[in-house]
């Protein structure tokens, strides 16, 4: 197997630092040739002279300037800003973009990678969530394949290689739960942003942590595999896996189930994504069998936590639907985060965002973009009215 040269984008981030851990424990097979990273330049430099690599762009303009006057990137090359992000997203030598930013600034990159023929290694939830309809036709046109990185995903595809689409009854998508599974509405009252921020199994960004304990992300995840997989909604069905061992499932006419299990740990479905259809090196403590292991199943609470019921409302709605779902609830979660919105309320501003925004069948990426700018505003206010 030749080398597949990656660039990553959010390289300092968490899913940024599992993709270089799998890096370093198969050198032979992988390696990086551009990163880049929002403004932690010193993070960034840091992993240039660790991989060698030729290639880094910096979102922000200002940490930019800073990088470029602090001398720690000799001989490297420097981009800037979005479109930096675009130029390295395109480098000649390049193979699969690791797509592992947050927000909405990883689409115009990856489209534009789609179109030059790269393959995507995908964890940014955004791509599909708002653009699903561009990314798979472009993916399908440009014979690209789209990886997920997301252990979710990643278990699906693991389950279904090999089998046929017709076989297949339900994709079963694995939640923790998250850090109030076990919480009484009473209790969801009070809860501070400090007690968010710490998820019970997984180490993750802080947007992705808050999601957790709502199951917005959970939503995200489902919206994501109607995408990845082509199956409609009434056909994914979303299970409470409280240990995170088991990272989701598929159920098959017959009534078979396979299941993928590791530790919750994002290496195994990197590492999978992209050495696929190889196996590389485990980088990470593998589930050890001479011990007990217990795995519990239950339904999701939609009742206690309403935003995976509107991220299926919106999944069947369709078009920008989930575009508005996500931009509410990106408005939410940060209004929450600064201390503006109780944490009760972010399934309220998504649900009544939901029904004050008039979906579209998007013809345009401008479209998405238009609705997902409005569905901010109208959550902004709703967030207000919400807050007194
Ligand atoms: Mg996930």
């Amino acid at each position: 197997m030749k080398r597949k040269n990656l660039v990553i984008l959010g390289a300092t981030g968490s899913i940024g630092d599992s993709t270089l851990k799998v890096v370093r424990g198969n050198p032979e097979r992988l390696n990086v040739v551009g990163i880049a990273g929002k403004k932690n330049y010193e993070k960034l430099a840091k992993i240039a002279d660790e991989f060698n690599v030729g290639h880094v762009a910096i979102f922000d303009g200002a940490a930019f300037d800073e990088a470029k006057a602090s001398g720690l990137f000799k001989n490297r090359r420097l981009y800037r800003g979005e479109e930096g992000l675009e130029e390295i997203s395109l480098l000649p030598e390049a193979d699969t973009l690791v797509a592992a930013v947050v927000g909405t600034q990883a689409l115009k990159p990856t489209l534009a990678a789609i179109r030059a023929g790269k393959d995507i290694a995908l964890a940014n939830k955004e791509l599909l969530v708002m653009a699903g309809k561009f990314v798979m036709a472009g993916a399908r046109e440009n014979n690209v394949a789209i990886l997920p990185l997301d252990s979710e995903h990643n278990a699906i595809f693991q389950c279904l290689n090999g089998e046929r689409a017709r076989n297949v009854a339900k994709l079963i998508i694995t939640a923790s739960g998250g850090m109030f599974r076990d919480y009484t509405r009473e209790q969801m009252l009070s809860i501070t942003p400090e007690q968010a921020l710490k998820h019970p199994n997984w180490k993750m960004g802080p947007k992705v942590t808050i999601d957790s304990s709502t199951l917005a992300n959970k939503g995200l995840e489902v919206i994501e595999a109607k995408w990845l997989f082509g199956v409609e909604p009434e056909r994914i069905q979303v299970v409470v896996q409280r240990q995170s061992l088991v990272h989701s499932m598929v159920q098959f006419v017959d009534g078979s189930v396979l299941a993928h299990l590791s530790p919750p740990s994002m290496t195994f479905a990197i590492s999978h994504s992209l050495l696929y259809p190889e196996r590389g090196a485990c980088v990470c403590e593998p589930l050890d069998f001479s011990k007990a292991i217990s795995i519990d199943f239950a339904p999701p609470d939609t009742g206690r936590f309403p935003c995976l019921r509107h991220a299926f409302d919106a999944l069947k709605a369709g078009g920008t639907a989930t575009a508005v779902f996500n931009a509410a609830n990106e408005v939410a979660v940060s209004r929450f985060i600064a201390g503006k919105l109780p944490w009760i309320k972010i399934a309220d501003v998504v649900g009544k965002t939901l029904e004050a925004v008039d979906a579209k069948d998007p013809q345009t990426l401008d479209d998405i973009l238009d609705d997902d700018a409005l569905a901010r505003a109208r959550a902004a206010e709703i967030a207000e009215a919400a807050a007194r």
